[in-house]
């Protein structure tokens, strides 16, 4: 009998079609949709009028890999240190281009500020919190005639804690005109989105070119965010940027994030994203950034650094030497990876394993480029080492770690080295 098995086919659907908007500082260029991959963005929580704070946690952010960075520019303060900190960030021979954040005020800043209004390379406008009543619509033409005049792109990101009251009092009333009246959350969803929209279409009538817009809608309900950008994709060809908004602390925050993002990018919806933590006191505000990549990585649609794969452990390791291993080896990686990405292309594939005995350790070990498969509590004390699948070596003693980094240093090195075309 004919066997009736057919391919398992995976991975995500095709991104979606969308224009790509460029973002350029000096010969940096950042390209959002097209066929561009998913771009990782970050916006900095330090005061934007403290020049050197800002311009150190910017230059932090780019260097854990963000793409694009974001700076609220809230008042005059802010807006005169705009070019002081891209001057500092070019002292460093940071060239990651810079996003205004603008609310309320955004267009006496924008005028007011010229060098303000050059120094960055793209603007952020809440439709939202442009300004109430008549002046809505002046103010929301004074800033994309300034985009128009500098040349820069523009984010129209809707957020629906902000939602502009007048749009949703008309969506509300046409809802009340329905013979089967929406429910109020569609109402919301709907308002979103026409609020993006619209708004775009209005800057592209002002002047703007439709490749220089970029649209958000942001909510943070993460049923609610699958919903808004399924629908907006739908809608529209701009290049789509992607967030939770509000998505909150520690494991929450990068969960709720990652399970909206997961089902958008694997639908092929989402052009660019940002995650949005709240850090924990004292934390790393570059978490966001690995937070970004790993959603990316994991999911098999960008490479940033070579991967630790590691088992959870369990009663048959009471020590906590292959935990420490593990961290270990991830933060020695991902250190290595501003110096590596010039010198070893490719590096960012590779796959660690760490394993804790020898239940799936050397399974495990075989599959990743080099693993190493710790001794469990009452295995002998040693360490099976396996490069490319083959077991290599078995280190021994209490200096198994600084080995293990050795045999991954001296493995990248030949492995990535790029071969010299005589
Ligand atoms: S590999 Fe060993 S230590 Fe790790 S979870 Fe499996 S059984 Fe436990």
């Amino acid at each position: 009998m004919e066997s009736l098995l057919s391919e398992i086919l995976s991975g995500p659907r095709q991104r979606r079609l969308s224009r790509a908007a460029s973002i350029v500082y000096g010969k940096r260029k950042v390209l959002i949709g097209g066929d561009a991959p998913v771009v990782v963005q970050s916006m900095t929580n330090t005061d934007t009028a403290d020049v050197i704070a800002t311009a150190i946690q910017i230059k932090d952010l780019a260097r854990a890999g963000s793409e694009l960075v974001r700076i609220t520019v809230n008042n005059s303060e802010a807006a005169a240190a705009v070019p002081a900190i891209r001057e500092q960030l070019d002292k460093m021979e940071v060239d990651v281009p810079l996003v205004g954040d603008f609310h309320y005020n955004g267009h006496t800043l924008l005028q007011d500020f010229p060098e303000c209004a050059q120094a960055l390379s793209k603007y952020r406008i809440n439709p939202g919190n442009v300004g109430q009543g008549a002046k809505r619509e002046s103010q929301f033409a004074q800033m994309i005639e300034l985009a128009c005049r500098y040349d820069k792109p523009v984010r129209i990101g809707v957020n629906w804690g902000s939602l502009d009251q007048t749009l949703l009092a008309r969506i509300m009333d046409e809802n009340a005109r329905r013979s089967v009246p929406w429910t109020a959350q569609s109402v919301m969803y709907e308002a979103l989105i026409t609020s993006a929209i619209e708004n775009a279409q209005r800057a592209e009538e002002l002047g703007l070119a439709g490749d220089k817009i970029i649209l958000s809608c942001k909510v943070s309900g993460v049923q609610d965010l699958i919903a808004v950008y399924r629908e907006l994709s739908t809608r529209c060809e701009y290049p789509l940027h992607l967030g939770l908004t509000e998505a909150g602390m520690g494991s929450k925050g990068i969960v709720a994030s990652t399970a909206a993002l997961s089902v958008l990018l694997q639908e092929g919806i989402g052009d660019t994203i940002r995650i949005s933590l709240t850090p924990e006191p004292g934390g790393d505000r570059c978490r966001e950034v690995i937070v970004g990549q790993e959603i990316l990585q994991t999911m098999g649609l960008r490479k940033f650094t070579p991967m630790v794969i590691a088992c959870p452990g369990c009663g048959r390791t009471t020590s906590t030497v292959f935990q420490e291993l593990a961290d270990d080896i991830q933060t020695f990686l991902r250190e290595q990876m501003p110096a590596w990405k010039k010198q070893y292309p490719g590096v960012e594939s590779m796959n660690v394993a760490v394993m804790g005995c020898i239940v799936n350790g050397p399974g495990e070990s075989k599959h990743a480029n080099i693993g190493i498969s710790l001794p469990g509590t009452g295995e002998s004390p040693a360490a099976p080492v396996f490069i490319d699948g083959v077991k290599a070596m078995t280190l021994r003693g209490d200096r198994i770690a600084e080995e293990f980094q050795a045999i991954v240093l001296n493995y990248v090195a030949k492995r990535y080295a790029p071969t010299v075309v005589e």
